[in-house]
């Protein structure tokens, strides 16, 4: 394997602010920091003072496959992650045929380690083609690489099969992803029920719904033991839920999406299916608050829950739209720059959230800029406004609600395993 050094960028991590130094890569891992570490390497990148960090973590991103690859890939999918800064995916199971079984779940494994992109980390269905109605083989789907499991994208609407999942998966130490909204509550809302709602005339799904079956499962993860992961929290009472349950020491983390972070109901009165979301962006009072919570740390990690869908069926009417918008390569700038440049939360924080918290949740070793761990590294040019192109994007799903804003924070280098997964050419320069 090549030699591939990175000089003169300033290292930062979970541990600290490292200065400006060289990095060399060397068979998956970082080989040597300091001056001069960069000598003897056949690949040299000038970081020019760019900011070198962990690859971020996204334990959540639907990438389609297998089944529905008209609207992602696997190729498609971890390009467009590595693209974003992540160097791990963990991929959720509604695809065609759902991810219910060993042998999906090994295909899956090997294809993406061909791709030579982000790494992908599978999760596996909770129940049956995500039915609701029988657990799968826990056992054997992480023996086959599953590290999750979830049917997310659809509530597992009964308490007695969820507890079962939980009771099952806390002995073999596997998370539990829930996608916590009360089917009947929620109904056939397609936007936040509330005064926006009221006004379009749309049909609206409350907050309750989201609230009461985030409080279950809480519960559960009290009852069980088991490790609960609260997918995309969006609402302020959700997550004072969550506080409750955490404040109470029950096994529970959650996730912030971007989109809930930086978009409200108010952009539904542009009829626009791309805001079409599930659970769907709530109002401005919710946003502060989530926003708020990852200042104060209640907030364990930031998931995409990328979920790309052709341009055909995003541009049916609002009703009949299917819920989801793809944006795990504007993931990182959008957060940099409407939250970190703004002053509303410190670069380590948002960091955190994108690499120590994910791996926290999950029990993996935190990622770390020394010697001896692996080469998973992202390069963020922090200075360079870009706008958003989604016609540039590595996703099929070439369309984003931050089309033409101009960020800044746009990764410029991606490396997984010392390979580079993902090169801005113009702006990195090469010696
Ligand atoms: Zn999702």
């Amino acid at each position: 394997m090549s030699r591939l050094a990175i000089r003169g960028a300033r290292l930062l991590d979970g541990a600290g602010d490292h200065g400006v130094a060289d990095v060399l890569l060397e068979d998956g891992t970082i080989a040597a920091m300091g001056e001069g570490a960069a000598a003897g390497a056949e690949t040299l990148i000038d970081a020019g003072g760019a900011l070198l960090t962990p690859a971020f973590l996204d334990l959540h991103a639907h990438l389609r496959e297998p089944g529905q690859e008209v609207k992602e890939d696997l190729a498609s999918g971890l390009a467009a992650a590595a693209a974003g800064g992540f160097g791990t995916v963990v991929s959720m199971a509604n695809t065609s045929p759902t991810v219910d079984e060993p042998g999906i779940v090994a295909d899956l494994v090997q294809k993406a380690e061909r791709l030579s992109k982000a790494r992908l980390r599978p999760a596996a269905a909770l129940s049956h083609g995500l039915r609701g109605e029988t657990l799968t083989d826990y056992a054997a789907l992480q023996e086959a690489g599953a590290v999750m499991i979830t049917d997310d994208g659809i509530p597992v609407a009964n308490g007695r099969l969820m507890r079962s999942a939980c009771e099952y998966a806390a002995d073999l130490g596997l998370v539990v992803q829930t996608h916590s909204e009360d089917p009947s509550l929620r109904a056939d809302g397609v936007m936040n029920e509330g005064e926006v709602s009221q006004e379009l005339g749309l049909p609206g799904n409350p907050d309750a719904a989201e609230a009461a079956m985030v409080f279950r499962d809480c519960e559960i993860a009290r009852l069980t033991g088991a490790r609960v992961h609260i997918a995309h929290v969006t609402s302020k009472r959700s997550l004072q839920v969550v506080e409750h349950f955490k404040a109470l020491g029950a096994p529970v983390t959650c996730e912030v999406t971007p989109h809930h972070l930086t978009l409200t109901d108010a952009a539904l009165r542009s009829f626009d299916p791309v805001f079409k979301v599930a659970p769907p962006l709530r109002t401005e009072a919710d946003v502060a608050y989530l926003r708020d919570a990852l200042r104060r740390g209640v907030v364990d990690s930031i998931g995409t829950d990328h979920a790309p869908h052709t341009r055909a069926e995003k541009e049916r009417d609002l009703m009949s739209a299917p819920f989801g918008l793809p944006n795990i390569e504007v993931a990182f700038p959008l957060l940099y720059t409407r939250l970190v440049e703004t002053g509303e939360l410190e670069l380590p924080a948002l960091l955190a959230l994108l690499q120590d918290g994910p791996a926290r949740v999950m029990g993996w070793t935190v990622p770390r800029l020394e010697v001896g761990a692996p080469a998973d590294l992202v390069l963020l040019d922090l200075e360079t406004e870009r706008a958003v192109d989604p016609q540039r994007f590595r996703s099929k799903a070439r369309f984003s609600p931050w089309a033409g804003e101009r960020l800044r924070g746009w990764p410029t280098l991606t490396v997984v395993g010392g390979v580079v997964a993902h090169r801005l050419e113009e702006r990195v320069a090469t010696s």
